[in-house]
């Protein structure tokens, strides 16, 4: 399924975690990330929690591994019922 997630069918997220010695152990949770699809890759990056990730200091992971954020997890089932079927 390769490293992005489509959460709705006009928004790409990734699944991202902070590197090793950027954030403490307790703090590299996995946090889900709106990528926006065109452009280039903003300075900043919101995380569905509301988080701020600078991408130089996370890493891109193809699934959600490790600790979850439950605060984006929660945002993302949310987010994944509004969809139409
Ligand atoms: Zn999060």
């Amino acid at each position: 399924m390769g490293n992005v997630i489509h959460a709705e069918p006009t928004e790409v997220v990734a699944v991202v975690r902070l590197r090793r010695g950027v954030a403490g152990e307790r703090k590299r949770v996995c946090h889900i990330v709106p990528i926006p699809d065109a452009g280039p890759i903003p300075e900043y990056l919101t995380a569905l929690c509301g988080e701020f990730i600078v991408p130089g200091d996370a890493e891109v992971l193809d699934r959600i591994c490790g600790m979850p954020c439950e605060a984006c997890l929660t945002r993302s089932a949310r987010r994944a019922r509004r969809l139409p079927h």
